[in-house]
């Protein structure tokens, strides 16, 4: 059973900003799995989540998936899922 998402701390359901983005499971190594998604934003903060994933991903081994990575980039629909922040940062504890 799908419910709509909503943004806790806003507490207004977010909206569909992007149908159709990739989004890129990196590891270590480098991009392993991509998956077609969508994009929503909370119409209040502007929070931007992915949800909405395509039933399977396409793996590294795939033919064409660096190609399908390289042209999601160029089209501005590539969105990444890193193990740890790109930016030096991990997620914040749960108990916080
Ligand atoms: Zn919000």
């Amino acid at each position: 059973m799908f419910h709509r998402i909503v943004c806790g701390p806003c507490q207004v359901e977010f909206q569909c900003f992007k149908n159709g983005v990739l989004l890129v499971d990196y590891a270590s190594f480098g991009a392993y799995k991509s998956w077609e998604a969508d994009e929503w934003r909370c119409p209040n903060c502007g929070t931007k989540i992915i949800t909405g994933f395509a039933d399977r991903p396409d793996h590294h081994i795939d033919p064409g998936f660096a190609k399908g990575i390289k042209a999601a980039e160029e089209a501005g629909r590539l969105r990444g899922n890193y193990e740890t922040s790109p930016l030096g940062n991990h997620a914040p504890s749960l108990s916080a």
